[in-house]
């Protein structure tokens, strides 16, 4: 019998912050969960509401255009700001893609020329310029390939101290000239890699599942899938639909 983990995670503004694919990405996380015999409970945050991060795992976010970042900014600002905050300061998880991921840097500058003043959760700032960066990715993560596609004005430029998410070997990443990509600070993720991200990337998928559990129950994915007898994932889907991207052929 399997012993029930739970995990809980929350999803801001799912029906506003959510382009080519990002909600798949907390859909996955639940089914890839559940794989493990962890339940992820799913709370989805609305303009007006706040979550309170002591009862949160895993924050994710998803990307939008100029238009949406300009629709939540405000409430965002308001009423998640201090709660991301004292998440990442407590090194729980956050995934943060796209034009959520702008918003957790310094400012971004968007292709109207307004500065919109982010939460400087990550050291580093975003300029929309012209042509947009669009296409399929891949980035060096650890020893991970991850892969994902990418359409954004923005360029970041991470502050000297500030980590990169990867190192891109295909695509634009950052700013498509310091082949960096994304940002990390503590557990807080960010990325330009849409698709959606993580169904793709199911060893990172993986790797955020851990550090939550180790955060929650100080245990190990890897202790779980022995007390729960977990037999080894075949992830055919993932790995096809990796294997689908033509233009990667050859380096993943
Ligand atoms: N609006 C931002 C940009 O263009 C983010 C776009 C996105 O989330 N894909 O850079």
């Amino acid at each position: 019998m399997q012993n029930i983990f739970e995990l809980t995670a929350v999803d801001l503004y799912p029906e506003i912050m959510n382009i080519y694919g990002d909600r798949g990405n907390i859909l996955y996380f639940k089914y890839r969960a559940s794989m493990y015999g962890i339940e992820l409970k799913i709370e989805n945050i609305s303009l007006k509401n706040s979550f309170n991060p002591d009862c949160t795992d895993i924050i994710f976010m998803g990307g939008g255009q100029d238009a949406e970042q300009a629709l939540i900014y405000e409430y965002f600002i308001k009423n998640c700001k201090d709660m991301l905050k004292k998440a990442l300061n407590a090194n729980k998880v956050m995934l943060a893609v796209c034009g959520s991921y702008q918003l957790l840097c310094d400012y971004y500058k968007s292709s109207d020329n307004k500065i919109v003043k982010g939460i400087s959760l990550f050291n580093a700032y975003t300029e929309s310029k012209r042509p947009r960066l669009t296409g399929n990715i891949a980035i060096k993560f650890n020893d991970v390939i991850a892969v994902g596609f990418e359409n954004h004005g923005g360029r970041t430029y991470l502050e000297k101290k500030q980590e990169s998410f990867g190192t891109v070997l295909y695509g634009s990443g950052n700013n498509g000239d310091d082949k960096t990509e994304g940002a990390r600070t503590n557990n807080f993720f960010g990325t330009y890699l849409h698709g959606s991200f993580l169904p793709k990337n199911f060893m990172f998928c993986d790797y955020l599942i851990d550090i939550a559990l180790k955060n929650r129950y100080d245990m190990a994915l890897d202790e779980i899938i022995e007390i729960n007898g977990i037999k080894p994932i075949d992830n055919v889907f993932e790995t096809n639909a990796r294997r689908d991207i033509r233009e990667l052929r050859g380096i993943i």
